[in-house]
C-alpha cells in the first residue's frame, strides 16, 4: 500500500491537519453549545466530555487519542489517558465525534458534521483531507448488497499526493 520509506515515515507521522474553511465554519455552528448537544445525547456533562469535546473542536482537523490527551494536558487539563479513550468511545457511540480508522491500529477522531465522510490522506505530508461522494457511497452499498452483505460501517482512505505538495514538487 506505501511503497517507499520516505512515505512510510510521512504515514507514521500521520497528525491532525485543518479541514477546509466550509467545514470549519459548518462544525464551529453545531458545537455553539456543547452541553446541550450532549443533554440531546443522553450524556451527563462532565468536565472529561466537554474538555475533549472541546480539543477536537478547536483542532479542526483529525486527532489521535494520544493527541487529545497531549492537549488537555498542555490546557492544564489532568484528565487521565483510560479516560480519554473512554469518553471518546461514548461520544462515538452517540454520534458525536467520528473515529475513522486510517490504517490498521490507527483511528482518529474528529467532530461529527453530519453523515460519514471519507478520507484522502497524502503520504508526503501527512494532511487528512475529507471528502464524500453520495454516488460512490450509494454504489458501494449496492455492490456490497450484490454480494448479499449489508453494509453496517465503512471506510474508504485513499492514500496519494495532495495539491500543495504537487505544487511544491511540480511532480505528479
Ligand atoms: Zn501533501
Ligand atoms: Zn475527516
Amino acid at each position: 500500500m506505501i511503497n517507499n520509506e520516505r512515505e512510510q515515515i510521512a504515514f507514521a507521522n500521520l497528525s491532525w491537519r485543518p479541514c477546509d474553511i466550509a467545514n470549519e465554519i459548518n462544525y464551529h455552528l453545531l458545537m455553539l453549545d456543547v452541553d446541550q448537544r450532549l443533554r440531546d445525547h443522553g450524556l451527563k456533562v462532565t468536565a472529561p466530555r466537554v474538555s475533549v469535546l472541546d480539543v477536537l473542536r478547536q483542532a479542526t482537523g483529525h486527532l489521535n487519542a494520544d493527541e487529545v490527551h497531549a492537549r488537555l494536558g498542555m490546557a492544564g487539563l489532568e484528565i487521565g489517558r483510560a479516560t480519554v479513550y473512554r469518553v471518546l468511545a461514548q461520544l462515538e457511540q452517540v454520534g458525536l465525534v467520528q473515529r475513522s480508522v486510517l490504517e490498521a491500529g490507527r483511528s482518529v477522531f474528529e467532530i461529527s458534521r453530519g453523515p460519514r465522510h471519507d478520507h484522502l490522506v497524502c503520504t508526503r505530508c501527512a494532511r487528512v483531507i475529507d471528502f464524500s461522494d453520495a454516488e460512490i457511497e450509494a454504489r458501494r452499498i449496492e455492490a456490497a448488497g450484490s454480494k448479499g452483505f449489508v453494509v453496517v460501517d465503512h471506510r474508504l482512505v485513499l492514500l496519494g499526493h495532495c495539491a500543495a505538495c504537487r505544487a511544491v514538487t511540480g511532480s505528479v
